[in-house]
């Protein structure tokens, strides 16, 4: 598992160099692992990234470990100092209400070891359906096309949703594109960020520290477009998140043309906005602006499971947007897939 760990580190800082200078799997292969990357070991250094590309996911390690090592010290010092800003809100039948759409949490994670049944209890209570984003592409989650019929095997026959998470952006070369497309969705966030010294940072810990915020905004916006550009994904999740210590400029440093670039991009390739329950965002003038453009959002709560359905800021955003059915998405058919419909992945900034 701790090797894992290890190996996960230099693939992701590998990924990053990838970005950096786009080139061949051979080409990643070379700078994998990378200098500075594969020799800390986790939970060394709680200023490092430590390489996870979800706020859930050191939980997840730590879940998947359970039995076999104790939780990681890195684990415990994944701290989400963002989400803690907000108390869960969960859905409920009264609060969907009147809404012309089925309400969808796409982004539970199941990993609390609340058994299938349990989680769709919760839904039904809370009034919502359910889409099970399994991580993919780094080595707590799927790795591969087997590790991925087993997570779709596991949820066969159930009244969910089976997508995918997926982590770093080199993960497209590891599923063939008929297991990817076989998914019902795909969501990826741009929370790890690549600093100018090649270091992956986690934006939603206190390792992330902004010296520079209209210099970090030009380079994070630059990501969340190459997120999208370069991964065949339906959802960009945490759309328009920022670290915690931006959170009370967000309507500064999200200006017009910041959001434009993101809605643009995202218009382009299909690829719909989360609102997130558990960051309450994006804003509503964000999310009016992307309305306008055409842009589809979905619902996320980023949960580890029980705290399925906090999604109550997404639901209040939908009324107050007035978001219809037209606006949401839901998942593709088969042959308007990502991984199908964009047949080349692109590459760049823009
Ligand atoms: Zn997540």
């Amino acid at each position: 598992m701790r090797s894992h760990s290890l190996s996960r580190r230099a693939f992701l800082g590998a990924a990053a160099a990838l970005a950096a200078a786009p080139g061949s799997l051979k080409a990643l292969a070379a700078r994998w692992p990378r200098p500075g990357w594969a020799a800390v070991p986790p939970g060394a250094d709680s200023d490092a990234p430590t390489a996870h590309s979800c706020p859930c996911q050191g939980q997840d390690a730590a879940a998947a470990q359970a039995g076999a090592d104790a939780p990681s010290a890195q684990a415990a010092q994944h701290r989400d100092i963002v989400a803690a800003r907000y108390s869960p809100e969960f859905a409920t039948p009264a609060l969907v209400a009147g809404l012309d759409f089925p309400v969808v949490d796409y982004h539970v994670h199941a990993t609390d070891g609340t058994p299938p049944e349990g989680l769709l209890a919760l839904a039904r209570e809370r009034g919502i359906k359910i889409g099970i984003a399994q991580h993919g592409g780094i080595q707590e989650g799927m790795r591969n096309d087997d590790d991925m019929r087993q997570f779709l095997a596991r949820w066969a026959g159930q009244p969910v949703y089976r997508g995918m998470q997926g982590d770093g952006l080199a993960w497209p070369k590891m599923f063939s594109k008929e297991m990817i497309a076989r998914l019902d969705y795909v969501i990826a966030d741009a929370m790890i960020f690549p600093e100018k010294d090649g270091r992956l940072v986690e934006l939603w810990t206190p390792a992330a520290k902004i010296p520079d915020p209209e210099d970090f905004m030009e380079r994070y916006v630059a990501y969340n477009l190459q997120v999208m550009n370069e991964q065949p994904i339906d959802i960009l999740a945490s759309s328009s998140f920022l670290p915690e210590a931006l959170v009370g400029d967000y309507d500064r440093l999200w200006t017009d043309e910041r959001m434009e670039r993101v809605i643009e991009t995202a218009r382009k390739l299909g690829v719909a906005l989360e609102i997130s329950g558990l960051y309450h965002i994006p804003s509503k003038k964000f999310i009016l602006k992307a309305k306008q453009a055409g842009v589809k959002f979905s619902f996320g709560s980023n949960s580890r499971g029980k705290d399925l359905g906090n999604i109550a800021y997404s639901i209040r955003m939908a009324k107050e947007c007035a978001l219809a059915r037209s606006d949401i998405f839901t998942p593709a058919p088969h042959d308007q897939k990502p991984v199908i419909r964009r047949a080349t992945v692109r590459r760049g900034n823009s």
